[in-house]
């Protein structure tokens, strides 16, 4: 028998939507992932989720670029830029028009509030254009059927996950009417494009990795292993975001909040470690990441000011 094994190399990734400056909420996301890829001997790639151009922030790339660098957290290769790959998304679309999953839908948000029961996940489509587009409007979206089996996989924090699609969530949307490839779409032919083994980010995507997964498994693309982190609350109980108005992180002062996400993340910087400045800082990080050591939640009061 052959005995070769194939080792396959660590490839983790950050994948910021440049809607705004990052915050502490998305620097515990590039902190994570930088460290998990880093401690293993990873790679760390980038890819900037420009894909929504109504909500894109002139300046923001830049400005993420920029505080990504201050922070010391360097990425390998070129950037990906979501804006740039419509073919790619065009192709995953093809490949499952071809398998007859994907179907027209162009019922309004009001429609299917009105007949939807909702779930945990939020409004649950139920499947009103399967047979066919309905009389009305022209414009659609495109949806990719579903089915009734769970999709289970093991978050290497939050453990297993179950969801069944179909009525947890519906048929969901794979390009919007306006034309524009839907993130979940997206974010699995980029992740496959950039042979991403583990992706890192924060639970507040958690419901809809299982949506991924199963495009993954109908384009027959790998699975890579997840872990998904607390996400940041303020002291109101809220997410931080734009909308929560979480303040940017500032770019001048990388330390400071190097080690308050370190703290975050349950790891045990040694109080004097602030003082040898960010590159030691990380190089300490990468050395101790132990994930065992995170709150198995998901989400978590950020403590202190700021
Ligand atoms: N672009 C998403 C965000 O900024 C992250 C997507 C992902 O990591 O899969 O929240």
């Amino acid at each position: 028998m052959n005995n070769i094994q194939c080792q396959s190399v660590y490839r983790g990734r950050f994948a910021p939507s440049p809607t705004g400056p990052l915050h502490f909420g998305s620097m515990v996301a590039a902190v994570g992932s930088y460290l998990d890829a880093k401690s293993q001997g990873g790679q760390w790639l980038l890819r900037m989720e420009d894909l929504d151009p109504p909500r894109v922030v002139a300046g923001a790339a830049d400005n993420i670029l920029r505080t990504l660098e201050a922070f010391g957290l360097g990425w390998d290769g070129e950037t990906m830029w979501q804006s740039r790959r419509g073919k790619a998304y065009q192709a995953a679309l093809d490949e499952l028009r071809r398998q007859s999953l994907v179907y027209p839908c162009n019922c309004s948000r009001r429609e299917i509030s009105d007949s939807s029961l909702g779930s945990p996940s939020g409004l649950v489509y139920p499947g009103l254009c399967r047979h066919g587009l309905r009389g009305g409007r022209n414009e659609h979206a495109l949806r990719v059927l579903t089915h009734d089996e769970p999709v289970i996989f093991v978050d290497r924090l939050q453990g297993e996950i179950s969801q069944h699609i179909e009525r947890e969530v519906g048929d969901f949307v794979l390009r919007r009417a306006d034309d524009l490839v839907a993130y979940q779409l997206a974010v699995v032919v980029d992740d496959g494009e950039q042979q991403i083994t583990d992706v890192v980010r924060g639970a507040d995507i958690l419901d809809s990795t299982p949506r991924q997964i199963y495009l993954q498994q109908l384009l027959g693309l790998p699975l890579p292993n997840y872990l998904h982190l607390p996400v940041a609350l303020n002291e109101a109980g809220e997410k931080l975001s734009k909308q929560t108005l979480a303040a940017p992180v500032d770019a001048n002062r990388p330390v400071e909040t190097l080690m308050q996400v370190l703290l975050f993340l349950g790891q045990h910087p040694p109080p004097d470690l602030a003082i040898e400045g960010v590159e030691r800082m990380l190089t300490w990080a990468v050395t101790h990441w132990d994930v065992n050591n995170i709150q198995r939640c998901r989400m978590l009061e950020k403590q202190g000011g700021g």
